[in-house]
């Protein structure tokens, strides 16, 4: 059997004041068994990442790190979104453990696939996937639109793994190497896979948040979706070159066509597909310089290389650290 692991388990939390308490006393309860089992050492920690919340989310974090050493508290200065929050807590916590865990607040993955993921890291896995078996108890709307998303970066040649959303184990050496992508548009369950390292995956059944509400609505899925098709794939830009080729045909067709009209003497049939054709390159040729700005857009959030989180406070074992931020 292998020695224990110093697992960190990383919470992103966003208002989430209503699940907090029910979520650290179940983790906590997993901790226990687990240590019972010698799969984690003593020293295992729960790191909740404070994404900005406006309710009481980082009094309980603090409460229940002056309650319990395991837990521990990251609070952003603002709201830095999902990812980055995730980000964060990850590079935070990297030096500290022997590998980390990134899982929601609202316990809608199934936490007993951590002790899963932690045989796995034993046997030598670097990386470890969760992925959802199935979805009954999302929305048909959330399901389908989901399939959608993953079958679309399918089709657009991005590595991702089916159903796996940001619930998965990360060994230092993973999390390392990606401390070196330097990118700001941050669309983790695309950039992990591009790592590399042996990896695989834990199959668990999705549940229902259980109190509190999503706080992924349909604006913010929809710009999650766009940003991981625009940050990992030109594919979009070359279907808008292939389009623009074919509507440059068809102006040399329709300029042939207007010419021969001319000369035959049928000279006023050409109004019509005069206009036609102007909408048609005028769209088209907008549709392309609203692509490309997509592209410069992400360029110009890249050159600017803001940090991507800014951390106010990290308390670990009940010790407080400060001026913790983002190197990269
Ligand atoms: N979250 C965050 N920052 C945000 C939005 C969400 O840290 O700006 C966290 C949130 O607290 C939760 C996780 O990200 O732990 C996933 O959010 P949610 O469960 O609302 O998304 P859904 O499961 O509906 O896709
Ligand atoms: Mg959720």
């Amino acid at each position: 059997m292998s020695n224990p692991t110093k697992l960190y388990v990383v919470v992103p939390c966003y208002n989430e004041e209503e699940v907090l308490n029910e979520t650290s006393s179940q983790m906590l309860a997993l901790f226990g068994d687990m240590q019972a089992d010698s799969l984690i050492t003593e020293d295992s920690r729960i790191i909740f990442v404070d994404d900005g919340s406006k309710d009481k989310t980082w009094e309980i974090i603090d409460s229940l790190t002056k309650k319990d050493p395991t837990f521990g508290g990251i609070k952003l200065a603002h709201n830095a979104g999902h990812q980055n929050a995730v980000f964060a807590g990850l590079m935070t916590v990297k030096d500290d453990c022997d590998c980390a865990v990134s899982i929601d607040a609202d316990l809608q993955d199934d936490i007993l696939a951590i002790p899963k993921m932690v045989e796995k890291y034993q046997s030598g896995c670097e990386v470890v996937y969760g992925v959802r078996n199935k979805r009954d108890t999302d929305t048909f709307f959330k399901r389908t639109t989901a399939v959608a998303f993953y079958k679309l970066m399918e089709l657009m040649g991005v590595k991702i793994v089916f159903n796996h959303a940001d619930f998965r184990l990360m060994s230092r050496r993973a999390l390392e190497a990606l401390a070196n992508y330097p990118e700001r548009n941050m669309f983790l369950r695309g950039m992990v896979p591009t790592v590399g390292f042996k990896s695989d995956c834990v199959y668990y059944d999705r549940h229902e948040r259980f109190a509190g509400e999503s706080k992924y609505p349909l604006k913010k899925m929809l710009s999650f979706a766009f940003d991981g098709i625009t940050s990992f794939s030109i594919s979009p830009i070359r279907a808008i070159t292939v389009l623009g080729t074919i509507a440059c045909i068809i102006a040399v067709i329709m300029a042939i066509y207007t010419i021969v009209s001319k000369i035959i003497g049928h000279a006023d049939a050409g109004w019509a597909s005069v206009m036609l054709s102007l909408w048609f390159i005028g769209g088209v040729q907008l549709l392309s310089i609203g692509l490309i700005g997509e592209y410069i857009g992400k360029m110009y959030k890249e050159v600017k290389r803001r940090p991507r989180f800014i951390i106010e406070a990290y308390i670990n074992g009940g010790e407080k650290r400060e001026n913790i931020s983002d190197k990269g």
